[in-house]
């Protein structure tokens, strides 16, 4: 199996990364994960999109032109015969001597690969997932996909050792922003569909705006509004979305059933239209 590493295809054990990079030492830098579903991307263009954007608001240069990244992207899925997984890309402001302050000499931005192969999602949601809520205590520029994520790993640890699948996020009000890589959505008892609204708070998911559209074309009713932990604990369905779990059914909240703690129809419904609609991607 290869990664790719400035410029070369290498063998993933032996890819390896300067210890000047800055993303090494300050996590100076970006990534997007896109899914692959039977060979093809899902996505591609609003993740490319995303990515250019989180470059930009670090005044980060694209590392090769964005035809040339479309090009690793289906060369590295060629070359490690990637069928169903994700796509792991990164950027990182470059080499340079240790000093917070952006290089004063431009340096050229480290481009870095990877390819996870995953099983093949299904459609069937299974009987869902449990998460765990816990103070979001992250910047304020959520918006940014960066590689600083320690506290998202901090969340995601303490959600796994309390034998949850995802940590759920409070703000300081007792809403819940997103999850530590994914996004929060709930079905209040009169079906109405909600999701917080996307700002300097969230990262704003290309699967929960997929999902959007799905939405509006099945005519559901969707608000993009905040919601507190005390109304998502009595909401009739809660899910998750990200590219690793697409629409992923939450069926406990700290410990408390979200219904009648089973999956329920809409977010059954939504992970079988999301699942078509990954199907629909782009050949490579
Ligand atoms: N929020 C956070 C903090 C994430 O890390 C992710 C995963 N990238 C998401 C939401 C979901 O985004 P997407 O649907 O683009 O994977």
């Amino acid at each position: 199996r290869y990664a790719y590493v400035n410029g070369r295809y290498v063998e993933h054990r032996e890819a390896s990364v300067h210890i000047e990079d800055r993303g090494y030492q300050l996590a100076d830098g970006v990534y997007e994960v896109v899914g692959v579903r039977d060979g093809k991307l899902i996505d591609e263009k609003p993740h490319i999109d995303r990515l250019d954007r989180s470059l930009k608001e670090l005044r980060i240069d694209w590392p090769v032109s964005r035809n040339t990244l479309g090009f690793i992207i289906r060369e590295l899925m060629r070359k490690n015969r990637l069928r169903d997984g994700l796509v792991y890309m990164q950027v990182t402001r470059g080499v340079s001597r240790r000093d917070h302050g952006f290089p004063t000499t431009p340096v050229k931005p480290a481009l870095v690969l990877t390819t996870k192969a995953t099983k093949h999602i299904v459609a069937d949601a299974g009987s869902g997932v449990a998460v765990k809520s816990m103070p979001d205590i992250r910047w304020e520029r959520c918006d940014i996909k960066t590689v600083a994520l320690l506290p998202n790993v901090l969340a995601k640890q303490a959600a796994r050792e309390a034998g949850a699948y995802e940590a759920w996020l409070l703000d300081d009000k007792g809403c819940i922003t997103e999850g530590a890589s994914t996004n929060a959505w709930i079905v209040t008892q009169d079906g109405e569909l909600v999701t917080r609204q996307t700002d300097n708070g969230i990262l704003s998911g290309i699967t929960r705006s997929s999902l959007k559209t799905i939405c509006n074309s099945l005519q559901l009713k969707l608000v993009e509004r905040p919601f507190s932990l005390e109304e998502a604990k009595k909401a009739k369905e809660a899910f998750i979305t990200s590219a690793t779990s697409f629409v992923t059914p939450v069926v406990k909240i700290d410990g408390e059933k979200v219904g009648d703690g089973k999956v329920g129809a809409t977010a059954r419904r939504l992970r079988e239209e999301y699942v078509r609609f990954s199907e629909a991607g782009e050949a490579v």
